[in-house]
């Protein structure tokens, strides 16, 4: 088969995502930087467009230790058997990372680690004595992931339909966005009226993205939505669970969001940055007193993936945080993550299109609107979100968009995350092209506007 640089639906033996797509095909990576197969250059301003690689692509460190792992064991059922790797991971992300939770296991992926925090939520409840707790409460413009159970968290119809009939009803705050609530006060008043209306005794947890990814790039409620947040979880007895499953190991200049936040949730989810692409891996992490209370229970969290804790992963997992903490690169996103907003902003924010830069560490979100008033939410029609990634890509620099809602929740918006490794002049480089890309998109939506 000859290579190509670009595969259509109609050319190849996958199953795409999107049929109508041509999908460049990447061969290599270095650094910040993706090669084609054409010889092609694309600078990854979005950690290879997940949000995952954020040591970059093709560290040595990593690929020896993941080799040395699968000479020595790759793999043993976490079912019957641990192993060194995932005892060492373990103690190491709650020493370095976590100190305050108590025990983590490890999954595959965000979805799966999602997956448990519902079902040990479920679990804590039942083993103590309150089984009728089972709804949870999330904002609606979030994500959380693929399988039904996390499908069913989010609250936004496109993503949904048609899948709604295998979905359980549970409970969104809708609109919890900095357009409709900039106190935060809507939401609370909103989870008030959910709560009050479902039943207290009903609730498990409330659930959320303590600062949102791609369905609201760089955005966190203010201050007093999470002393609110954390009254309520008094009041009614819920748990508070985060979904750090980007946020989590470094991205936005803290191990965790959490930690920046006045509020600590009892469960928490990692996933991207743990293996930073070199290798699945996820996990699902707790407070003391959850863990007491299975402990004191049932004495057993059921819920098992069969790569679960597997040698081969945690031995990656450790090779990337030993790269975090040698390299210093929490403080560097942390250190570096407030210029680098104002240089994208000085970068793109006079122009039209623009509504707002926002974000934290190297988590930045910008978020667009109708250039004609610099207000109002673009139609759904000019397909703007697909424009800027298709722009970008053809001025050289990968970043992801996110497509309006259909809810008009929120808009079309484009996110950076690049590696927490890029050097000064890369972040430079990444945000002249993006910034020259998003000033042509700005021409073409005004003329597909007029
Ligand atoms: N949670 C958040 C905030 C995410 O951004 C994602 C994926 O992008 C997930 C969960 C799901 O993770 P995965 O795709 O690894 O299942």
């Amino acid at each position: 088969m000859s290579v190509h640089a670009e595969i259509r639906a109609d050319e190849t033996s996958v199953f795409p995502r999107f049929l109508d797509l041509a999908y460049p095909n990447v061969e290599r990576g270095e650094g910040v930087r993706l090669y084609l197969t054409d010889g092609r250059e694309i600078l990854d301003a979005c950690s290879g467009g997940a949000m995952v690689a954020c040591l970059g692509h093709g560290v040595s460190e990593i690929v020896e230790a993941a080799a040395a792992q699968a000479e020595q064991l790759a793999y043993i059922y976490f079912h019957q058997f641990t192993n060194e790797p995932q005892e060492r991971l373990a103690e190491r992300v709650l020493d370095v990372a976590a100190p305050e939770m108590a025990r983590i296991r490890f999954v595959s992926g965000g979805s799966e680690a999602n997956e448990m925090m519902l079902r040990l939520v479920r679990q804590y409840h039942v083993d103590r004595g309150e089984p009728e707790r089972w709804r949870i409460v999330s904002p609606a413009q979030a994500y959380h992931g693929a399988t039904m159970g996390t499908l069913a968290l989010t609250g936004r119809p496109g993503l949904q339909r048609p899948f709604r009939e295998y979905l359980p009803s549970h409970l969104h705050l809708p609109p919890s966005t900095p357009r409709f609530d900039p106190t935060g006060q809507a939401a609370l008043d909103e989870l008030d009226r959910l709560v009050e209306e479902a039943g207290p005794e009903t609730i498990a947890a409330f659930l959320c993205e303590p600062i949102s990814a791609a369905a609201l790039p760089g955005y966190s409620p203010p201050d007093a939505f999470w002393h609110g947040l954390a009254e309520r979880r008094e009041r009614y007895g819920f748990l508070i669970c985060f979904d750090e499953i980007v946020t989590g190991m470094g991205r936005v200049g803290s191990w965790f969001a959490y930690q920046q936040l006045p509020v600590e949730p009892d469960v928490l989810s990692a996933g991207k940055g743990l293996g930073a692409g070199y290798f699945p891996l996820a996990a699902t992490l707790c407070k003391q007193h959850v863990y007491d209370a299975l402990a004191a229970g049932s004495r057993e969290l059921e819920h098992g993936h069969t790569w679960d804790g597997a040698p081969l992963s945690c031995a990656v997992g450790l090779a990337v945080l030993d790269q975090l903490v040698s390299r210093g690169l929490v403080e560097r996103v942390s250190g570096r993550g407030p210029s680098l907003r104002d240089e994208l902003e000085a970068a793109v924010g006079e122009l039209e299109i623009v509504r707002e830069v926002r974000g934290r560490g190297f988590l930045l979100g910008v978020e667009l609107v109708d250039p004609r008033d610099g207000e109002s939410l673009l139609p759904n029609e000019i397909d703007a979100a697909e424009l800027v990634d298709q722009v970008a890509y053809e001025h050289g620099v990968l970043v992801t968009s996110s497509h309006a809602s259909p809810d008009r929740f929120a808009g079309d918006q484009t996110l950076l995350a690049p590696a927490y490794t890029s050097s000064d002049d890369e972040l430079a480089e990444m945000i002249e092209r993006f910034a020259s890309a998003l000033a042509d998109v700005e021409a073409t939506v005004r003329e597909r506007l007029a």
